[in-house]
């Protein structure tokens, strides 16, 4: 399926690219009933207006904040092209979000919701009350709107409601705790471990380790000794057993300012001989058929019963990887070096230890980052080693060293 951006929606994406929000809830349909095309969309102050040349089945808007946007699905629409953005509303973008689906998204320069919608009497038109509130007020509500009976062609019978159950709403402006020198000045590293909650990730088959908890120990042994250091500040996306989003562990970073993001994940392979750690960073072109397919593997984590609670990041990959990413990817790439030179004293890895892949959670266009596969979990030994306090701490200590040459590098070079 081709995610068809118009011309503004690539200047639109630039600046706006972590979707920090979830989808809490779906409506499906088996048979498009309706097939309309948007023709018009006006953002006029705190009336947004949408039309449509036919008519549509419905749509349901949702708010993302950081950055902050206001999403509308057209249910049985047809993407058209721009729109007309004034007053709080930036720009306009859309695209078809899938085939039955136009996505129309509006780049706010504020927190803003959706307070009330309706259709027109003729069931081409659509009027949304948009108001501007404060990033706490924002809840993950998604509001649907249902053109007037009369105009629908048939009722919607064969529609149905999937619920998809992500443990109870979060609050995404709830940013997690920093822990070490209470000094803004000191660099800030984002630990992400792997996975959580619904999604276990790999899973061995020697006694049974699941990914999700084996990064989770991972990424809480790594601040440890990070705090133990004393010399930067550290964060975990996720300090329990919770499923967040690709975008949501990066967006963590971005609105941290962090200086560095580091993803923990343990790999699964069919061959069971294979073994040792791989680091990651981003790249559009994969170093070879395995990284891309471990990258596809990966990214896969962000749909659930079809839904891709992730938005529209994949189709828009090589859109998204400006000037300002390639800075960011080469401090990643040598990164990744030091990483591999001060852990392969603690951890054994692979032939090629640093290899390139399109990971979304590495998206983040302003904040170096790396994925750290520490092993697999389909190896009895690197299980064994993963999975134990010994095994743990020294792959911290190897990141922990890592992490403080590259600071200190960084700041022997101002
Ligand atoms: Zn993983």
């Amino acid at each position: 399926m081709k995610f068809d951006w118009t011309k503004k929606a690539v200047a639109g994406h630039k600046r706006a690219m972590a979707l920090v929000s979830v989808l809490m809830s779906a409506l499906l349909m088996t048979q498009p009933a309706q097939a309309g095309s948007v023709s018009r969309i006006e953002a006029n102050g705190s009336k947004i207006t949408v039309s449509f040349d036919d008519l549509v089945e419905g749509a349901s808007t949702f708010s993302l904040i950081g950055p902050d946007r206001i999403a509308i699905d057209i249910r049985g629409g047809t993407a058209g092209q721009g729109g007309y953005a004034s007053g709080i509303v930036k720009s306009v973008r859309q695209g078809q979000y899938n085939p039955n689906t136009a996505r129309i998204v509006f780049d706010l320069d504020r927190p803003a919701v959706i307070t009330d919608g309706s259709f027109s009497q003729d069931g081409k038109s659509l009027s949304l009350s948009l108001q501007a509130v404060g990033q706490d007020q924002i809840s993950h509500g998604k509001k649907s709107f249902l053109p007037p009976l009369a105009f629908r062609a048939e009722p919607p019978k064969n529609s149905y409601s999937v619920k998809v159950a992500l443990g109870k709403p979060r609050d995404s402006v709830s940013l997690p705790k920093i822990y070490g020198p209470d000094d803004p000045s000191r660099p800030l590293v984002v630990i992400d471990a792997g996975h959580g909650g619904h999604d276990p990730g790999a899973i061995s088959p020697h006694g049974s380790a699941r990914e999700k908890n084996v990064t989770l120990a991972i990424a809480r042994a790594i601040r440890d000794r990070l705090v133990a250091g004393g010399r930067v500040r550290v964060a975990l996306t996720r300090d329990s057993d919770e499923f967040l989003v690709l975008e949501e562990r990066y967006g963590i970073a971005r609105r941290l300012d962090a200086d560095l993001f580091m993803s923990i994940h343990a790999d699964a392979a069919g061959n069971e001989e294979a073994s040792g750690a791989t680091v990651y960073t981003l790249s559009e072109v994969a170093s070879d058929r395995e990284a891309a397919k471990l990258a596809a593997r990966e990214n896969r984590a962000n749909i659930i019963n079809g839904i891709n609670l992730g938005g529209a990041t994949q189709d828009v990959s090589s859109i998204l990887i400006d000037l300002t990413q390639r800075e960011t990817m080469n401090i990643s790439a040598d990164f990744a070096k030091l990483l591999h030179r001060e852990s392969s004293r603690q951890m054994s890895f692979r032939k090629i230890p640093h290899r390139y892949a399109s990971f979304v959670v590495l998206k983040a266009p302003d904040t170096p980052s790396v994925l750290f596969e520490t092993g697999y979990l389909t190896n009895k030994e690197d299980v064994a080693f993963l999975n134990s306090r010994a095994g743990r701490t020294k792959v911290a200590t190897g990141v922990a060293s890592a992490i403080e040459s590259h600071f200190a590098r960084k700041l022997a070079m101002r």
